[in-house]
C-alpha cells in the first residue's frame, strides 16, 4: 500500500492513524503534523482524510492533539509578518449571527484606539452573507488583497479588512471543504483548529471570540457554546495567543438591519453615533476584552471609555474611510450610506393589532433573507447585496395597529409581498412589556467562565 504512505514521514501509514483515533487513542505531535503534511501535498486522498475526519468528531481530540492541528495547519501556509512597533495585533472572530455586523464597527473602533487588526474575514454560508459580502455591497471594495499589501495596509492605517488568501493556512481550506460535504463540521477539535490556524497565521497578540448563542446562531445551547469557547481559549493560549470568548444572545438578530448592503448601512451609521443599542453594547464588550487583553487599557471602565471616544470624536469613522478608499471602495459611502445600492420595492409590514413586541425569532428573519437572495447555501452562489430586512420595531417596543413592524427590501415585487406576510407572523406580541433578554451571556476566560 505504498500509495498510503506519506513521503513525508517514513513508516507513517494513514490506515494506522485513523484506526488509532478511530479506537479512542491519542495521536501523537509528530503524527499529527505529518498528516497534515501529507493532505496539504495531496498525498492523502480524500476519502482517508474524511474517515479521520469523522474519526476525530466521534473519539474527540485532547488539547494537546488540537494544539498539534493547530499549528500543523497553521505551519501549511504564510503568516502574516506584522511587526509590533504599530501596536498589538488582535482580530475577532464571531460565529456567526444573524444581523452580525459587529467586525465593520469594531475593527475600527480599535485601530483608532491604537490596535493593528489584520482582519480576516469569510463569506457566508447559510442565511446572510458574512462579513466579506457586506464590505463588498460598498461599491469597488476589494477583498482579496495579495499578502504583502495586506501587511503594507496594517502597518500604515492599522487595519486591514480582508478574505482568507490562498497562502493563509491552505490545510484549512481543504479541510474545510471537505468537512462541510461530510458532515464533520460539528467537531469542537476540528472548528477550534480551523479557526485558529488562520488566527496564527495572521501574526495576533490577542483574539476575542463571540460565541453566539440561540435559534439563530450555530451553537443553540449555552452548554455547547462553552464548550467550544473552552477549547479555542485553551488552545488559543497553547499556541502562544491571548484568548478570551464572550457568549452572546443569538436569539433575536442583532441591530436591526439584516442583509449585506442594509448591515453596512447599520455599521456606518453606528459610526456615525446612531447605532441600535444592543450592537454598540456588543460592539464595546468585544473590544473591551481585547484593549485589556493587550493592556493598552488596565480596567474595563477604561477600554470602554477608550472605545467611546474613538466613536464620539469621529476617528474610528475616519478610520473605516480611510480603509475603504485603500481597498478600492467609495469612502463617501462611510459618512452618507444613501450611497449604498439599493433594492427597487420596499414593502412595509404593517402590525394587525398593538401590544408590545415579545420576539422576533431570528432563524425566521435569516430564512426570511435567504429567500430574497441576500444569503447563499452552496459556496458558488451568488447573492444580492441589496435585499434584505430592516426590523423597525424589536422585542420590548411598543406598538399601535397599522405601525410599521418591519421593512422588506426585495428585487422582485411579488417575492417581497409574499416574505412581508411570512415576516409579519414571526412576530410575537403581547399586552405588557416582555422582561428583557440579556445580550451578553458569559465570558469564558483562560483561569475562569463567568457568568455576565
Ligand atoms: N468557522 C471556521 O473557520 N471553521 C470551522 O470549522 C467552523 C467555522
Amino acid at each position: 500500500m505504498t500509495r498510503q504512505r506519506a513521503k513525508h514521514s517514513p513508516g507513517f501509514r494513514v490506515p494506522d492513524v485513523i484506526a488509532q483515533k478511530r479506537d479512542g487513542q491519542a495521536l501523537s505531535a509528530d503524527t499529527i503534523t505529518a498528516l497534515i503534511r501529507a493532505y496539504v501535498a495531496d498525498q492523502v486522498p480524500d476519502y482517508q482524510m474524511s474517515a479521520f475526519a469523522m474519526a476525530v468528531l466521534f473519539r474527540g481530540m485532547s488539547v494537546q492533539e488540537t494544539t498539534a492541528l493547530t499549528l500543523a495547519m497553521c505551519a501549511s501556509g504564510r503568516r502574516l509578518r506584522l511587526g509590533r512597533r504599530g501596536g498589538p495585533n488582535v482580530d475577532k472572530h464571531s460565529t456567526g449571527g444573524v444581523g452580525d455586523k459587529v467586525s465593520i464597527c469594531l475593527a475600527p473602533l480599535l485601530a483608532a484606539c491604537g490596535l493593528r487588526v489584520p482582519m480576516i474575514s469569510g463569506r457566508g454560508l447559510g442565511h446572510t452573507g458574512g462579513t466579506l459580502d457586506k464590505l463588498e455591497a460598498i461599491p469597488g471594495f476589494r477583498v482579496g488583497l495579495p499578502f504583502k499589501q495586506i501587511e503594507r495596509q496594517v502597518r500604515r492605517h492599522g487595519l486591514a479588512l480582508v478574505g482568507q488568501t490562498r497562502e493563509l493556512a491552505p490545510a484549512d481550506r481543504k479541510l474545510y471543504a471537505l468537512r462541510d460535504v461530510t458532515a464533520t463540521i460539528e467537531s469542537i477539535p476540528l472548528i477550534t483548529a480551523s479557526i485558529l490556524s488562520k488566527k496564527l497565521a495572521e501574526d495576533l497578540d490577542a483574539l476575542v471570540l463571540d460565541v453566539k448563542v440561540g435559534r439563530g446562531a450555530f451553537m443553540k445551547t449555552t452548554e455547547a457554546a462553552h464548550a467550544l469557547a473552552h477549547s479555542i481559549v485553551h488552545v488559543g493560549h497553547g499556541v502562544g495567543m491571548h484568548v478570551s470568548a464572550l457568549l452572546t444572545n443569538m436569539d433575536q438578530p442583532l441591530g436591526r438591519a439584516v442583509g449585506n448592503a442594509l448591515e453596512t448601512r447599520e455599521a456606518c451609521e453606528l459610526l456615525l453615533g446612531s447605532g441600535p443599542a444592543d450592537l454598540l453594547e456588543c460592539t464595546l464588550a468585544l473590544g473591551t476584552e481585547l484593549l485589556l487583553a493587550t493592556r493598552v487599557a488596565k480596567r474595563a471602565a477604561q477600554a470602554r471609555q477608550m472605545l467611546k471616544d474613538a466613536l464620539a470624536s469621529g476617528r474610528a469613522l475616519q478610520k473605516l474611510e480611510a480603509v475603504v478608499k485603500a481597498q478600492g471602495g467609495d469612502p463617501r459611502v462611510v459618512r452618507e450610506p444613501d450611497r449604498l445600492p439599493r433594492a427597487p420595492h420596499r414593502i412595509i409590514v404593517q402590525a394587525k393589532r398593538g401590544g408590545f413586541v415579545h420576539d422576533v425569532d431570528a432563524l425566521a428573519v435569516a430564512d426570511v433573507c435567504l429567500r430574497l437572495g441576500a444569503g447563499r447555501t452552496r459556496a458558488d452562489q451568488d447573492i444580492d447585496a441589496r435585499v434584505g430586512v430592516w426590523l423597525r420595531k424589536k422585542p420590548g417596543d411598543d406598538v399601535r395597529a397599522g405601525d410599521s413592524l418591519a421593512e422588506v427590501h426585495a428585487a422582485s415585487a411579488k417575492l417581497g409581498q409574499q416574505v412581508a406576510a411570512e415576516l409579519a407572523d414571526t412576530y410575537t406580541l403581547g399586552p405588557r412589556a416582555p422582561a428583557s433578554q440579556p445580550l451578553l451571556l458569559a465570558r469564558v476566560g483562560r483561569k475562569s467562565s463567568t457568568k455576565l
